[in-house]
């Protein structure tokens, strides 16, 4: 994606987080000059930000979110693995319990770029600095829009921090701009800007359950060999409570429990592991416990929030609102960062088509709000979720997919394809097939691993653990999986990154 000349202005964008930075690479290819204004510091590396809370949670790159920004950024998977993101093939490099069991490993044509937010939000940043149409005013928070004719916003205004001030400011000065994207997250302020300036406020959707998170980071066991990468265990419909372990940078381990229904999370090492233990299967309590915790337990409390701006008939022109400023997803139900490379896609797609001529806002509202769509109603939780026979059917439908998928790959292969582009499970024939198929075989109970597991206890050479070279596909077919795991010994406590 290089630039397309035409030359229509500058451009500001509120917010360095994913969304922030990607609008801007989109933006950047259309307008003279982008500025991406921060409130937060921005390090020359991977620091940890005030503005970023969520940062301290396990983050990881769906396929879809790492393709979308390989053409906003070509080249930039090989830079997040070089800065030191983990590739996990899905299922293949990684044992996850699915909704009705464990599900095969095989080739699913699917991977999660695993890393700590941090080194993902450093690496794409870096790469937009060296885009000389774009410039970072970081320590400057946006405190309003500017009004300009006929229902058009002509920039925003700012401050900086001073502590020598008597309200610990700046005063505010103006930055015009042609275009403004709003991309400061879940703490958006446009709703306000917005009413300011005389605009109804945009409907609200809101689901009813919130989620916790509780998350630290782990040095894995000295010696620790493993035939996968990453340990996932899914909800179920009667559990909402789930567990994973992502490799991340420093060869460390970054492991998350969610409650699914809005129970205080762990907040020190002895609840998580509690929590841990009480979780669908005891692979994840028992890798923790032999781990080395690396610094404290964070937790979170999340809500699905979605702003209709598409519905309002009044809304000014040139201005948009994007990332999760638009739509908070339970990270459970939604993946934000995928949708924020989409919305980018999205951005980049209609400024090819129209440019920034007059009534561009509207299109570009309906457009984000089609994208979505469907994400959001794959994640309204239950007292959201549709009733009635149709959707009774689609559950029906839904759960005997995930059925199948413990057995067969091709069903493995849709439940992951749906979880990662959160569309409803389409109903094509393939599909149909695989739900309505009685199943041969029952769910395995066991992880398919030589490594771990009862099963494997079984198999483990009485020797010192030896790298594995295959695992069982759950069909009772071992093949050579390449995927082995063999962790480092921890860093001394001093040479590790600060967590
Ligand atoms: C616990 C948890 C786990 C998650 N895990 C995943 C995951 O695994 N995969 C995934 O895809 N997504 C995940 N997400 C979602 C993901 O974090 C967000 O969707 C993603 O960060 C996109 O957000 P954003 O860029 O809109 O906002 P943010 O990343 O929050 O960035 C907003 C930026 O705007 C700045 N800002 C705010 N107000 C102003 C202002 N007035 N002026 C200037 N700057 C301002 C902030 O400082 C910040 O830098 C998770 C979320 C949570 C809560």
């Amino acid at each position: 994606m290089g630039d397309r000349g035409g030359g229509h202005g500058h451009a500001v964008v509120i917010g360095a987080g994913l969304a922030g930075l990607t609008a801007a690479r989109a933006l950047a290819g259309f307008m003279d000059r982008v500025t991406v204004i921060e409130r937060d510091w921005l390090a020359r590396g991977p620091g940890r930000r005030r503005g970023v809370p969520q940062a301290r949670h396990t983050h990881g790159l769906t396929t879809t979110a790492h393709q979308g920004l390989e053409k906003l950024f070509p080249g930039i998977g090989h830079d997040l693995v070089r800065a030191g993101a983990v590739r996990v093939r899905v299922p293949e490099d990684m044992l996850l319990l699915g909704p009705a069991g464990w599900l095969p490993r095989f080739d699913a044509g699917l991977s999660l770029l695993s890393a700590g937010r941090d080194l993902i939000d450093w690496t794409v940043r870096d790469r937009l600095r060296a885009d000389p149409k774009v410039t970072f005013l970081p320590r400057q928070e946006v405190v309003a829009l500017e009004p300009g004719p006929q229902d058009t916003v002509t920039g925003v205004w700012v401050r900086g921090r001073d502590r020598t001030a008597p309200d610990g400011h700046t005063p505010r000065r103006l930055i015009a701009a042609e275009f403004v994207v709003d991309a400061s997250g879940r703490a958006s302020r446009a709703p306000e800007w917005l009413a300011e300036l005389g605009y109804a406020p945009a409907p609200e959707s809101l689901a009813a359950a919130g989620t916790t998170y509780a998350t630290s980071l782990y040095a894995p066991p000295v010696g620790h060999v493993a035939d996968f990468k990453s340990l996932l265990l899914m909800s179920t419909p009667d559990d909402p409570r789930q567990g994973m372990l992502h490799p991340v940078e420093g060869g460390r381990w970054s492991v998350t429990i969610g409650t699914g229904d809005g129970t205080p999370p762990p907040t020190d090492h002895t609840e998580l592991l509690r929590a841990a233990a009480g979780l669908r299967h005891p692979l994840l309590h028992e890798l923790v416990e032999a781990a080395t915790p690396l610094g404290p337990v964070y937790s979170c409390r999340t809500v699905s929030r979605r702003r209709h701006y598409e519905r309002l008939r009044r809304f000014p022109d040139q201005f948009l609102v994007l990332g999760d400023g638009l739509a908070a997803l339970d990270p459970a139900h939604g993946h934000g960062m995928t949708l924020a490379v989409e919305y980018a896609l999205v951005l980049d797609h209609l400024l090819t088509a129209h440019g920034t001529a007059v009534g561009i806002g509207h299109r570009l509202r309906r457009a984000l709000a089609h994208r979505l769509d469907p994400a959001w109603r794959a994640g309204a939780p239950a007292p959201a979720a549709p009733t009635g026979l149709r959707a009774r059917l689609g559950r029906r439908y839904a759960s005997r997919i995930a059925a199948a998928a413990t057995t067969d790959p091709s069903a493995a292969a849709l439940l992951l394809h749906t979880h990662e582009t959160l569309a409803p499970t389409a109903a094509r024939p393939r599909a149909l097939r695989l739900a309505l198929a009685p199943w041969r075989a029952a769910a395995p109970t066991t992880p398919p691993s030589l490594t771990h597991g009862p099963e494997a206890r079984r198999r483990r050479p009485a020797a010192p653990a030896a790298p594995a070279i295959g695992v069982s596909t759950g069909a009772g077919r071992p093949r050579p999986t390449g995927s082995s795991a063999h962790w480092p010994a921890p860093a001394p406590a001093g040479d590790r990154p600060r967590p």
